[in-house]
C-alpha cells in the first residue's frame, strides 16, 4: 500500500509529555492529518466532528491515537 512508509516515525509529545503507545510501548509514531468530513459527522450525527483531527499511528503495531483539532 505504502501508505506510511514515504516517512520515518518521530517521536510525539503531547502536552509536554511524550505519547507512548498503550498497547506495545513504543514511542515512535506516523503524523496523519485528517478531515473529519460532513459525511462522516452526518454518520455519527456529531456537528462537533465536523472538524480537523490529528492522529499518531504506532509504527510497530499500528495502533492509531487520535486527537480532534480546532
Ligand atoms: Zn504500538
Amino acid at each position: 500500500m505504502g501508505l506510511f512508509s514515504e516517512d520515518t516515525p518521530e517521536i510525539v509529545e503531547i502536552m509536554g509529555k511524550k505519547l507512548v503507545c498503550p498497547i506495545c510501548s513504543n514511542t515512535n509514531f506516523w503524523q496523519r492529518s485528517a478531515q473529519l468530513n460532513t459525511a462522516v459527522a452526518s454518520f455519527f450525527n456529531l456537528d462537533w466532528a465536523n472538524r480537523s483531527a490529528t492522529c499518531f499511528v504506532c509504527s510497530n503495531c499500528t495502533h492509531i491515537s487520535w486527537f480532534l483539532g480546532n
